[in-house]
């Protein structure tokens, strides 16, 4: 079953253009990762997604739901984690949690307790006193408590330290294994490498690419250098780009079938030979070109 799905999907501001013909499906259990430089379109598709904003032409379902009727039904089941946290300053956090939590039927209250010991927040201070990245914590335990079928999370860690990302992470996985399918917008590719089986790119409120993470990796470009016995003339075969030269060393990208490449590199008499593979960051640039 799709949890997200998306036809033409639009959303203009006025004259310009906050997200563009977006058609996407994102299955029961997946990891899905949307990914874009700032001004993207990445929250304006999810408030679209979250009934926060009309959408100006096109359909989506969530959770088997059309936005533009059922929002409150896919809000009963759906955790958001949005972008920029704001509350009601005079609460605590455990007075927030509790009322959020009676919203719901399902609600373990001791749930509220585990994660703020492992998030390290102290529920009796009042939200006005806690830092940016506190407040986080405290959005990021709102949006799991109620066991949602689906997570959506807009540029979720910021804020966080190295650590506590890492316990976010290890809490979204534990939550993906009980069966909550997780959409995850970031700006930040190597978390999207980690976390994520499939990733989307979005542009100037346009996708560029579907990928499962995995052969994004295989089909990227690899950087290589080769070591002659001194400097030659080479016909260079397709995919080989920016070719460098220092004393008896070849440096290069590669984008193109790795069998292509072994058999060239068997008929160069190669001294040695390194094959690094770039970041994702590097692949996705490829994409953003
Ligand atoms: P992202 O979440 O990827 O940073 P946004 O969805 O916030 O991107 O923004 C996408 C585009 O829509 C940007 O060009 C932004 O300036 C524009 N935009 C976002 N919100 C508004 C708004 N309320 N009014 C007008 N333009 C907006």
């Amino acid at each position: 079953m799709n949890i997200i799905e998306t036809s033409d999907l639009c959303k203009n501001y006025g004259n310009d253009v906050g997200i563009k013909n977006i058609n996407l499906e994102i299955k029961e259990g997946e990891i899905f990762g949307f990914i874009g430089p700032n001004g993207a379109g990445k929250s304006t598709f999810i408030r679209t997604l979250l009934g926060l904003l009309h959408p100006s032409s096109g359909t989506a379902k969530v959770l088997g739901y059309n936005i533009n009727n059922k929002s409150e039904e896919i809000r009963k089941k759906l955790g958001y984690l949005p972008s920029e946290v704001n509350y009601y300053d005079g609460m605590s956090s455990r007075e927030l949690l509790e009322y959020h939590s009676g919203f719901y039927d399902n609600v373990d209250m001791k749930k509220i307790r585990t994660l703020s010991e492992i998030f390290e927040l102290d529920l009796d201070r009042k939200i006005e006193e806690l830092s940016f990245g506190n407040k986080k914590k405290c959005a990021i335990i709102q949006s799991v408590i109620h066991e949602p079928d689906l997570l959506i999370l807009d540029e979720p860690t910021s804020g966080l330290d190295p650590l506590m990302q890492n316990r976010f992470f290890e809490l979204l996985e534990e939550e993906n294994k009980k069966g909550t399918t997780i959409f995850f917008s970031s700006h930040i590719l190597a978390e999207v490498q980690r976390l994520c089986n499939r990733a989307a790119v979005i542009r100037k409120g346009e996708i560029s690419a579907v990928e499962d993470i995995l052969s994004l990796l295989e089909k990227q470009m690899k950087k290589a250098r080769f070591v002659f016995k001194e400097k030659k003339e080479l016909t260079f075969i397709s995919g080989v780009q920016n070719p460098t030269w220092t004393n008896n060393k070849l440096t290069f990208d590669y984008i193109g079938p790795v069998k292509e490449l072994i058999q060239w590199m068997n008929q160069l008499e190669l001294q040695d030979a390194v094959l690094e593979e770039p970041d994702l960051e590097t692949i996705f640039m490829n994409y953003y070109q």
